[in-house]
């Protein structure tokens, strides 16, 4: 079903700081690139936001009926903060505090974030490609930089020539920044930089001694700098030029500004006609991040086993919280907020599971196609989750309005009615069922499971080993196995 000819969607293009009507390069088929995950660390509720924002989006092209390939990165190599300037890969750092391969350590975080997401019930991409799985285009790209002027080398490094770009391009375009401003601004370079201008960025860089990703290059044995996997990886599946590109705002500069200079400066093109930039999930006014400490993981989340919390909540309230707010907007995160959430989420889906058992009339007091259409308007909108839920919201208390016999529906209507109500919550916001028997139902239990093991924990610790081994064997027995490791107890089911 071709919906999205009777639906005219807007898109807030970032670079042009408007909404502008969404027409696809190709008719009937979108294809949409988004900055995955850097795998070092699990994913915090921050970043869950920004993949969940993109899902609504890949879920609602879909629901309007669009082809959609979806190409989202996982960023193996190459994350280096200031061009590794002042600090080393991520990966490695953390390789060498867990006594891990690299690839352990990207294998470890790329299972976790694979597992969050489907608990999140989030649609996986078309094609997840990594960065270390494109290291030949990536030396491809640097030389054909090198060939055009707009990329030199320096001891075994070479780097993106910015001052020279700006000659015939635009640098700055996408972040609102001038050169001549960011010149002016930048910090002075740093002695031992092989850098022309503090605002060249890299492409390659030579590896030091430690360094243990490495690949052979024209120049060195070395590294791609980390803008330039996303340049690669999109427009090798999408095209020179394709419709959309996302990630979270925070990744405006550098990262998709140096995208932008590297495809420009590689094909002569822009490479993306919509760009799309999710807004941050904070904590008490401050971005939710790693690096600050103030980060919340999924899993604790759904446990309630942090202190920031009082109690845990099932990945599918997380999830209506985080859409109660538009992804342009700022979300701040609390518990009371979450509650409302929850109470909000539980009087919706009792609504809708009640559409069924509604008794009808010969005529109806409600518009069911002018609320209809009001819901496409609301994602219409560029994506307004929270105006959708509004008018879902506003469904729900004309079901409530029926059961309590003030007012009156058809069969047609019901019917209508609930296969909105249905769509709109399940195949575009992705919600489920609180209780439904599955894996994404995993908080209670595991919260149950917590209790088991800190029982357990506690045996063992009065020298209980009658109690401790019971806990132990029973729970095998059931087909859940405890194991204990250095950062203490966790579980598996067998299947
Ligand atoms: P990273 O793994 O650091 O590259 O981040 C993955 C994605 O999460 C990027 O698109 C970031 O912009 C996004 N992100 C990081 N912190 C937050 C936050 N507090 N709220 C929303 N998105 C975030
Ligand atoms: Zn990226």
């Amino acid at each position: 079903m071709s919906l999205y000819k009777d639906q005219s969607l807007s898109i807030y293009n970032s670079i042009s700081k408007e909404k502008e009507l969404f027409t696809p390069l190709h008719q009937g088929a979108v294809g949409m690139y988004v900055c995955g995950p850097t795998v070092y660390s699990n994913v915090h509720l921050g970043n869950c936001r920004t993949f969940l924002s993109f899902d609504l989006v890949f879920r609602y092209l879909k629901h309007l009926g669009y082809k959609v390939r979806y190409v989202r990165n996982i960023t193996d190599a190459g994350h280096l903060e200031n061009d590794g300037e002042s600090g080393d890969d991520p990966i490695l750092k953390k390789a060498r505090i867990e006594q891990l391969e690299p690839m352990e350590v990207v294998q470890k975080y790329t299972v976790d974030f694979h597992n969050i997401m489907a608990l999140f019930n989030a649609n996986p991409p078309s094609i997840e490609p990594t960065a270390t799985g494109h290291i030949v285009e990536q030396i491809e790209i640097v030389q054909t930089l090198i060939d055009k002027g707009y990329a030199y080398e320096k001891n075994g490094s070479v780097y993106f020539d910015v001052m020279t770009f700006n000659e015939d391009h635009e640098y700055g375009k996408l972040s609102g920044r001038q050169l001549e401003d960011m010149i002016a601004n930048i910090r002075e370079l740093q002695a031992q930089s092989d850098k022309k201008n503090p605002q060249d960025f890299a492409l390659w860089k030579k590896a030091e001694p430690q360094h243990i990703m490495r690949w052979p290059s024209p120049w060195s044995v070395g590294f791609p700098g980390w803008h330039l996997e996303c340049t690669v990886m999109s427009t090798k599946y999408l095209g020179k030029r394709f419709d959309i590109h996302g990630g979270g705002m925070d990744l405006k500069f550098p990262h998709h500004e140096c995208e932008i200079a590297q495809a420009e400066g590689a094909h002569g093109a822009s490479p993306v006609n919509y760009w799309m930039h999710a807004n941050m999930l904070t904590i008490n006014g401050k971005k939710m991040s790693k690096s600050t400490g103030n980060s919340i993981l999924p899993r604790e989340l759904f446990s309630g086993n942090n202190d920031l919390l009082k109690r845990g909540f099932s990945p599918t309230v997380v999830k209506f919280f985080i859409y109660q707010a538009h992804y342009r907007s700022i979300l701040d995160f609390s518990n009371s907020a979450l509650e409302a959430s929850e109470k909000g989420f539980n009087r919706l889906m009792e609504a809708f599971k009640s559409i069924e058992s509604l008794s009808h009339s010969k005529k109806s007091d409600f518009d069911i196609s002018a609320w209809k259409q009001k819901c496409y308007d609301a994602m219409n909108d560029d994506f307004n989750s929270p105006i959708l839920i509004a008018e879902l919201f506003e469904g729900a208390k004309y079901i409530n309005a029926v059961k309590d016999g003030s007012a009156s529906i058809t069969e047609e209507d019901a019917i209508q009615l609930h296969a909105t109500m249905k769509a709109f919550l399940y195949d575009v916001l992705g919600l489920e069922e609180v209780g439904k028997a599955t894996e994404t139902d995993g908080a209670p239990f595991d919260a149950a499971m917590q209790v088991l093991i800190e029982l357990r924990n506690s045996a063992r610790a009065n020298k209980d080993f009658a109690t401790s081994d019971r806990i132990r064997d029973e729970l095998l027995a059931a087909g859940i196995q405890l194991k204990d490791g250095k950062d203490g107890t966790s579980y598996s089911i067998q299947k």
